[in-house]
């Protein structure tokens, strides 16, 4: 297959990149300092080879300080006895000002991570509207009483925040899931440290500048720039932290769990996805393709919600994979800084090489590659590209039909009866997601109720809404993010039981 064959977007005419190095460090108890080491680390766009920024490397003294800092916060009230109604507004001013600054946080998104300016944009505006909704949620904490427990008796059930939260999230989307965690943390009263990605620091590093900006008291946010080891893993295995907050791979979340066994801290994980869309034979398939090459192509498909796995009925897998190849050879792909591109450049080589493994491992097993297969090179631009990609013939058995891709490419099944298409689509270790396609009710919501996963799409894919859940089954994690439980994860319960009058008899 030649690059002909697809639509590509070249590095000229996109708008400027910006100029200089950003110099980030950490926020630690409100100061921006550097690492106790000097130590720095850089991080160069994906799309050009540009220096994007230089970050300071965190070590254990600062993961020491910052842990600190979120203990003395969260014990001595400043945020955690504030009133709901006033944190309420410090996060509505917040999202205000994350809509003033929405160019500049989706530029250095686009610069770090890649993925089309147009898409940071509309990602940047997502999470404010995140911290919107989480606003609400802080004006709204409520317990329960219990009045039947006898004359004597009355019981009581409070919410409380459940103390200093370690927040660990993942290169891809990241300004956007700090945002699905952070909001609803300080929302409930935690105070907490924040480890973005070594390769995608700086939305980060400006979501604290605007916390400052939005009166959010110093040591609640703290921010440690750098890698899993030292800062991350500190971050779980402290005993001054309550909980951990995970977004990024299942291996890493399963090493949070056994780290934070030894403290027993409260973990939530948001993990990766294998997640299957089913095309039943009277689908709409015309509306089905466009939504199978949005969800497989956006953000390149490293997304923990790519649709990456499409199992279609026998019938109509010859008529489907024309409409979707068609479609995918119409997407504009490279240049991120080009307002029509909508896929952009790969993370990293070493994650390029990754996908193209599974690519070729899968051709090697029988599979038939039907579109791209392979990197590609766009004029004008020093980066990583992966053509989009096409794979038909896939059987279960195959490594590309049950593990984490994370890049633009897509495995079609095939099934003949229902029962075969629900077996195929649970036969992953995941639960992130899942879709049905069908014109019938009652296949959609038969296929829902079967289906091991967070969320089911039925007749759409990849809508979200800070209203709703979100969260994983089986590896794909553990507890749920957004919609009211988002904060309920940052919620502890306690119980108080009190006696009325003086009706007790004495033990002895
Ligand atoms: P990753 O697991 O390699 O890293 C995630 C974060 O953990 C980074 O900040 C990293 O520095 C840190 N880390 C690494 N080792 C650690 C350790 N031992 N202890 C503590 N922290 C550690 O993931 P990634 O490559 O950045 O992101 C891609 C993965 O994230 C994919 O598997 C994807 O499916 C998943 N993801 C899931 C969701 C979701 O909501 N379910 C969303 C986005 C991404």
């Amino acid at each position: 297959m030649t690059t002909h064959d697809i639509t590509l977007v070249s590095g000229h005419g996109g708008m400027p990149a910006p100029e200089g190095v950003l110099t980030l460090k950490h926020l630690i108890d409100g100061a921006w300092v550097s690492s106790t080491s000097g130590e720095t680390f850089e991080r160069s766009s994906p799309a050009t080879g540009q220096l994007v920024s230089q970050a300071a490397k965190g070590t254990a003294q600062d993961v020491e300080a910052a842990v600190r800092a979120a203990r003395a916060a969260f014990d001595d009230g400043r945020w955690s006895e504030t009133p709901g109604s006033a944190r309420a507004k410090a996060l509505s001013r917040m999202a205000e000002l994350i809509d003033a600054n929405c160019e500049r946080l989706a530029l250095y998104e686009t610069m770090e991570s890649g993925k089309p300016i147009s898409q940071a944009e509309a990602e940047i505006q997502g999470a404010a509207d995140i911290w919107r909704y989480a606003a609400t949620l802080a004006w709204n904490i409520r317990g329960d009483s219990q009045n039947a427990l006898g004359p004597d008796m009355l019981g009581m059930v409070l919410k409380e925040p459940i103390g200093v939260v370690s927040i660990i999230t993942p290169w891809n989307f990241p300004f956007l899931i700090a945002s699905q965690k952070l909001p609803f943390a300080l929302a409930a009263g935690c105070t907490a440290v924040v480890k973005p990605s070594e390769l995608t620091s700086a939305t980060t590093v400006m979501m604290g500048e605007l916390l400052i900006e939005a009166g959010i008291p110093p040591g609640v946010v703290n921010i440690v720039l750098g890698y899993g080891d030292p800062v991350g893993g500190l971050m779980t295995t402290h005993p001054d932290v309550d909980m951990v907050s995970f977004t990024g791979s299942t291996a890493v979340g399963k090493a949070i769990v056994a780290a934070t066994s030894k403290t027993l801290k409260k973990v939530s994980l948001e993990l990766g996805g294998k997640n299957p869309q089913v095309i039943f034979p009277d689908a709409d398939l015309d509306q089905a393709a466009d939504a199978i090459v949005f969800g497989v192509y956006f953000n390149a498909g490293e997304c923990c919600n790519s649709g990456s796995r499409i199992i279609v009925h026998e019938d109509v897998a010859d008529a489907l994979n024309e409409k979707v190849v068609a479609l995918s050879r119409k997407v504009p792909f490279g240049d991120p800084l080009n307002r029509t591109t909508k896929v952009g450049a790969i993370i990293s080589t070493d994650h390029q090489s990754k996908i193209d493994n599974y690519v070729k491992g899968a051709a090697e097993d029988g599979a038939e590659v039907l579109l791209g297969g392979a990197p590609v090179s766009v004029e004008g631009l020093a980066g990583q590209f992966y053509q989009p990609t096409v794979v038909a013939g896939v059987t279960a058995n195959m490594a590309i039909a049950t593990e984490e891709v994370f890049g633009p490419v897509l495995s079609v099944l095939t099934f003949s009866t229902f029962d075969e298409a629900v077996a195929l689509a649970n036969g992953a270790a995941y639960g992130l997601s899942a879709g049905v396609w069908s014109e019938n009710v009652h296949t959609c919501l038969a296929f829902a109720r079967k289906a091991q996963a967070g969320t089911v799409w039925t007749n759409t894919w990849m809508d979200g809404f800070p209203e709703l859940p979100f969260g994983g089954v089986k590896e794909s994690g553990l507890g749920r993010e957004l919609g009211p439980n988002g904060i309920d994860e940052f919620l502890e319960v306690k119980t108080v039981q009190m006696r009325i009058g003086k009706t007790r008899q004495t033990w002895v």
